[in-house]
């Protein structure tokens, strides 16, 4: 390693100043040239200290920057006592170092953030609900209010009345004031902070103390589009989507409807009815298909002969005619065991208190790559292919038999 980075493992952390918020000033950078004044080593990776950074740390429902130092990827950022620490798997060469941030996810994290506080905002001034929990996840963004059962008027109220902000492309104002300098906005949530509070102010729609990275305009949102409303806790969890992420679910929900139009042959307007029509034919169908196939148990099960066990394997019928098969058979049989290799399905049942079939189907079916089971009467079984079936319902018989 380089010797000059070496004392940097020797800084006392509480002798620095808190890390210069680069992000604070100018949440749109995307490079920066920064000194490193600290290294810790912790386990298997580094945590750099920088005298300034672009790199926002976890906090406040956002989740942290990724990005290079140096062409080094940074893992993890994290803040303790106004510190910054980025995670890295190895060292940059000098501790002059050029860093350069994910812009695409910090983008991804402004719009979701921002579109929070004016959903919270607009939730809070036409409902009086208050925001109790905001996390953005991976796919969604869900913010906590506490309203029971929010309906779904309520909702498309607050999500055309947030949107109305939005294309209206309100100003975005950050401030950092203290106590006093806080009086003169209408905040939306009490802070316990005194000094170098972050106010974040969003026209006619928010304003909220918050330490995350915000838009300039609530334009470049682009759009909320709430996805689902769930109770949670005794409030409603909402979630939604904002910016590039609303676009996405957008472009995945066209394409679904234009696989649909396809295959049911369809206008958009009319997939519903024909899919609503499709489930009336198919349950009709089924209704039909079950009167033929109880004809042809009961055909079927006039050439078996009674006897104490019957076992048989078909190869042209499939489970569900074997199902009334069984039901037939079993007024002159005490055992009957039934397969088929139409669909790879086994019923067994018996009224011989000395055969535990649940038992045998439980002990023996995973050998044979199987699914299924049942009480000591009666089992059902299901395989992958011929052989297997053929295998279990060998291995069965043996075992009655004996
Ligand atoms: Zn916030």
């Amino acid at each position: 390693m380089n010797n000059e980075l070496n004392d940097f493992f020797e800084v006392d952390i509480a002798t620095l100043n808190p890390t210069n918020k680069l992000y604070y000033f100018n949440p749109y950078m995307i490079e920066a040239s920064s000194n490193i004044v600290a290294i810790l080593k912790d386990k298997e990776f580094y945590k750099i200290v920088l005298d300034e950074t672009i790199f926002y740390p976890e906090g406040g429902g956002q989740p942290s920057d990724r990005g290079e130092i140096e062409e080094i990827p940074v893992f993890d950022v994290k803040e303790k006592d106004g510190i910054v620490y980025h995670y890295v798997n190895e060292l940059p060469k000098n501790s002059k170092v050029k860093s350069k941030i994910d812009f695409n996810r910090r983008f991804d994290f402004m719009q979701q953030h921002s579109g929070e506080h004016a959903l919270s905002g607009v939730i809070l001034k036409l409902f009086g609900g208050a925001n109790k929990g905001f996390h953005i996840g991976e796919q969604f963004v869900t913010i906590d209010i506490n309203i029971k059962d929010m309906t779904e008027e309520m909702l498309i109220e607050a999500e055309n009345e947030t949107n109305r902000y939005i294309f209206e492309n309100q100003k975005v104002d950050q401030i950092v004031t203290d106590t006093e300098g806080l009086k003169a906005y209408p905040i939306r949530k009490e802070i316990t902070a005194e000094e170098d509070i972050r106010v974040v102010s969003m026209g006619e729609a928010d304003c909220c103390a918050c330490c995350g990275t915000h838009v300039r305009n609530l334009g470049e949102v682009g759009i909320i589009k709430i996805i689902k409303a769930e109770s949670y806790k005794g409030m409603t969890r909402i979630s939604f989507l904002c910016g590039y992420r609303a676009l996405n679910d957008y472009k995945e929900k066209n394409d679904i409807i234009k696989s649909l139009k396809k295959e049911l042959s369809s206008e958009e307007s009319m997939i519903l009815t024909k899919v609503q029509k499709q489930r009336e034919d198919i349950s009709a169908l089924k209704k039909q298909s079950d009167i033929i196939r109880k004809d042809l148990a009961k055909n079927i099960s006039l050439n078996i002969k009674a006897d104490e066990t019957i076992a048989i394997i078909f190869d042209d019928v499939d489970f569900l005619t074997l199902v009334h098969i069984e039901s037939i058979l079993l007024e002159k049989s005490n055992t009957v065991i039934l397969a088929t290799t139409v669909d790879n399905k086994i019923t067994a049942v018996t009224k011989n208190d000395a055969i535990n079939l649940g038992q045998f189907f439980k002990e023996n079916i995973k050998s044979y790559n199987g699914k299924g089971g049942g009480s000591k009467d009666k089992a059902q079984g299901s395989f992958e292919t011929k052989e297997e079936i053929i295998a279990f319902y060998t291995s069965l018989m043996s075992k009655i038999v004996n």
